[in-house]
C-alpha cells in the first residue's frame, strides 16, 4: 500500500520537500506519496487530526507550526524536548511522537562540506527557533564553544541560560550583534536579515575559517563576505537536505546518504 506523508505549513507553495522525499523513495525503492498541506493559520490541530485520521503516515511541520506541534504531541525526543520545537509528526499505538530533525541536518550538512566539529569554536548570528533546534545537535557532535549574537541580546542571554544545563560539555556565551569580534572556526548565519534582503556586516576583527547560511534561494550579503575573503562557504541547502533525510529514517528506517542528494 502507498504510504501518505506531507509538509504541513502556512505559507507552503514553496516547499522543496515532496521532491526531496520522492527522490529519496525513488532511491529506496518505497511506495510513498508527499504532499503539501495548507493549514489555516488558526487550524493547525484539526489539520493534523484529519491527516492521520485520513492513514496519513508522517508529518514534517514547518513555519509557523514547529511551536504548535511540539505542544501537542504525547512523546517527544529528547533532541525535540530541547529544542522546544518539532518538525517531524507520526503515531504509533494511538499516541503523536514528535521529533525535531533540522539541528541533526546541519550537522550532517557540515559534516559533509568536511568541517570538523570536534572541539570547534562556533559562532552563531541569531537567537530564533533555528539556532534553538541546533544548539543540542552541534553539542551532541562534540562542538567546545558555542557564541550566540543576537540583534535583540536578551534573547540570546536568555536561550544560553535555559540550554546550559541540558549542554554541560559545551561552553556557551553571547556577543551584541553590533560588536562582532573575536576568532572561530565556523560562523553560522542563523538570522532571517537575507530573506527580508539587509545586510549583515561581518567586520575586520571578526575572523573566521568557514561560513554557513541557514537560507537558500536567495543572494546572501553574509556569504558574499565570506567568498570575498576566499573562504569556504555553504547556503542552506543542505542543512534542507539533512533534515529531510533524518525524518525518512524516522519514518522508514532507511538512512540515506546527504551526498547523493546535494
Ligand atoms: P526566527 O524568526 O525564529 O528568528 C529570526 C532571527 O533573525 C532572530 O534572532 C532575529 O533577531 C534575527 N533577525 C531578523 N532580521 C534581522 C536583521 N535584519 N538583522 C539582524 N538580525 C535579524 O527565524 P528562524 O530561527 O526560524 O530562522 C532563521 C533562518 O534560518 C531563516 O533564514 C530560515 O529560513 C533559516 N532556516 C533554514 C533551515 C534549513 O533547513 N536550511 C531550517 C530552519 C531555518 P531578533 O531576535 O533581534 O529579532
Amino acid at each position: 500500500m502507498t504510504k501518505k506523508f506531507a509538509v504541513i505549513g502556512n505559507p507552503i507553495e514553496h516547499s522543496k520537500s515532496p521532491q526531496l522525499h520522492h527522490a529519496f523513495a525513488k532511491h529506496a525503492n518505497i511506495d510513498l506519496i508527499y504532499q503539501k498541506r495548507l493549514a489555516p493559520l488558526d487550524g493547525f490541530t484539526h489539520s493534523i487530526q484529519e491527516f492521520f485520521e485520513q492513514d496519513g503516515c508522517g508529518l514534517n511541520v514547518t513555519v509557523p507550526f514547529k511551536e504548535q506541534a511540539y505542544a501537542q504531541c504525547d512523546e517527544l525526543s529528547e533532541r525535540a524536548k530541547i529544542a522546544k520545537a518539532v518538525n517531524t509528526l507520526w503515531k504509533k499505538d494511538g499516541k503523536l511522537y514528535g521529533d525535531n530533525t533540522d539541528g541533526q541536518g546541519l550537522v550532517n550538512a557540515l559534516q559533509a562540506l568536511d568541517w570538523t566539529l570536534q572541539h570547534s569554536k562556533i559562532l552563531i548570528i541569531g537567537a530564533g527557533g533555528a539556532t534553538r533546534g541546533v544548539m543540542y545537535p552541534l553539542a551532541q557532535a562534540g562542538v567546545a564553544h558555542i557564541t550566540i549574537a543576537n540583534r535583540t541580546i536578551e534573547k540570546a542571554n536568555t536561550l544560553i541560560h535555559e540550554l546550559q544545563p541540558a549542554l554541560s560539555h559545551t561552553t556557551l556565551s553571547t556577543m551584541p550583534l553590533n560588536a562582532l569580534s573575536g576568532n572561530f572556526d565556523i560562523i553560522i548565519n542563523a538570522t532571517s536579515a537575507s530573506l527580508s534582503g539587509d545586510a549583515l556586516d561581518l567586520p575586520d576583527d571578526l575572523q573566521f575559517k568557514y561560513a554557513y547560511e541557514m537560507a537558500y534561494g536567495k543572494p546572501s550579503h553574509f556569504l558574499q563576505q565570506a567568498q570575498q575573503r576566499n573562504l569556504p562557504n555553504s547556503d542552506g541547502y543542505g542543512m534542507l537536505v539533512g533534515q529531510a533525510i533524518e525524518s525518512f529514517y524516522i519514518w522508514n528506517g532507511i538512512k540515506l546518504n546527504l551526498q547523493d542528494f546535494l
